[in-house]
């Protein structure tokens, strides 16, 4: 594997180093599990897309820059590495985009994906239902078809800010005669549509993370659909790749964390140091965190000569879920106490919340039993249990 960069890398690396240093908010935005954090954020994406680093990857007409696998993990690299605010529309901009250049007509890319690039209209992702989480074939709503339009009817739950969101992408069964992965349509519904009602539920923080969408005769058309009537499954499976895989979580993000752990350490080694094993563990991640990135940078080379990532997604999501746990894990064992203290402002603080959201980790984007279930069937062979 070939590690220099080329010159146009490297002149890309400086321009998005020297954009953020000129445009970083002064200000840590507010959360974006609030109202008013998620206009802040809003409003930050808004500028990304001025300067055309939003979606760099996305083609330039449609919002993007054009940037291949490489220039988008440094791009990653630079923006993780200033702490500059989370990316609030990556169920959009990463799933459902990325779905809809593989999948969209020409038609839906034109109509759908610069708004979502400017993060004009925001975006949640609608599969799971009370019954059909890891069982998603389990799905019940209904899309039944009723000339250019699709009437829905049914219930989604756990979908991440969906109470500020302006539209959904879900999977809904178009055949009501059909069972399990057959008979699924996967479309696009404006979240201020008439009979549609959002109920939000709060996160272990208070906050509004998520909600359950309720669907009562709403009128959708048909031009919303993502691919082909009955097939969505298929359609949803390749969302669920970009999921697990690269895109939802490059490994720049890892990268920081380490860091901050190496750093939260050496700030901290002299009541660490009494216990030898957290020395251990910090040294353990960092390298780990390092791995990852370079194991990303190989499977990217592969993906640049034509190659699919296919189930190895589902090693990736067990491998970035569990090293952010323990490295969130570890971070609390370093503070000790004070973990559980800290004010609101305090740049400590961030670790709690962090590992707040790592506990989730290992449960979305397909828990990870349901993950080691794909590695043992689909890479390995093993018989089913
Ligand atoms: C932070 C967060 C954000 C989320 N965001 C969204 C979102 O935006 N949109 C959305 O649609 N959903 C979202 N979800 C929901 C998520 O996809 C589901 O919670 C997840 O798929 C698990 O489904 P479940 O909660 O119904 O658990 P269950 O399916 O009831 O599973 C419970 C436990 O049993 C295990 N289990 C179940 N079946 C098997 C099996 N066959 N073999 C081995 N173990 C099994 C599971 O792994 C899990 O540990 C989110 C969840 C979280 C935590």
């Amino acid at each position: 594997m070939d590690l220099t960069y080329t010159k146009k890398q490297q002149a890309f690396r400086l321009e998005v180093r020297q954009w953020l240093a000129d445009n970083l908010p002064d200000q840590k935005l507010a959360s974006y599990d609030t109202r008013e954090g998620f206009e802040q954020h809003r409003a930050w994406e808004g500028k990304l897309f001025d300067a055309r680093l939003s979606m760099v990857m996305w083609p330039e007409e449609l919002g993007g820059r054009g940037c291949d696998l490489i220039e988008w993990l440094i791009f990653e690299e630079e923006y993780y590495a200033v702490d500059a605010p989370m990316r609030v529309n990556q169920n959009g901009q990463l799933l459902l985009g990325s779905t809809l250049i593989e999948y969209g007509t020409d038609e839906q890319k034109k109509q759908f994906l610069p708004p979502m690039a400017a993060s004009q209209h925001m975006w949640a992702q609608a599969w799971s239902e009370p019954n059909a989480g890891s069982d998603m074939a389990a799905i019940t709503s209904k899309a039944i078809r009723d000339g250019d339009h699709y009437v829905i009817n049914g219930q989604k739950t756990w979908s991440t800010r969906a109470s500020f969101a302006d539209w959904c992408f879900g999977l809904f069964r178009s055949d009501p005669t059909s069972s399990r992965h057959h008979g699924l349509s996967y479309l696009m519904v404006p979240l201020d549509a008439e009979g549609v009602t959002i109920r939000p539920i709060k996160a272990l923080n208070g906050k509004d993370a998520f909600a359950e969408i309720f669907f009562d005769n709403v009128k959708v058309p048909v031009k919303n659909r993502v691919g082909d009537e009955g097939v969505g499954w298929r359609v949803a499976m390749a969302t669920a790749g970009f999921e697990r895989g690269l895109l939802l979580r490059s490994p720049a993000r890892f990268q920081q964390t380490a860091r901050k752990l190496v750093e939260l350490y050496k700030a901290n080694q002299q009541t660490a140091d009494n216990d030898p094993s957290i020395r251990n563990q910090v040294s353990e991640y960092w390298s780990a965190a390092e791995a990852y990135a370079l194991s990303a940078y190989n499977t990217v080379g592969r993906l640049n000569q034509g190659d699919k990532i296919g189930a190895e997604s589902s090693i990736n999501k067990i491998f970035w879920s569990e090293l952010d746990l323990k490295m969130h894990e570890t971070a609390m064992r370093i503070l000790g106490s004070r973990a559980e203290l800290l004010d609101n402002d305090a740049e400590e603080m961030r670790w709690l919340d962090g590992f707040l959201f790592a506990q989730a980790g290992p449960i979305y984007a397909g828990s990870n039993e349901i993950q080691r279930n794909i590695i043992a069937e689909r890479m390995l062979g093993l018989p089913r249990a």
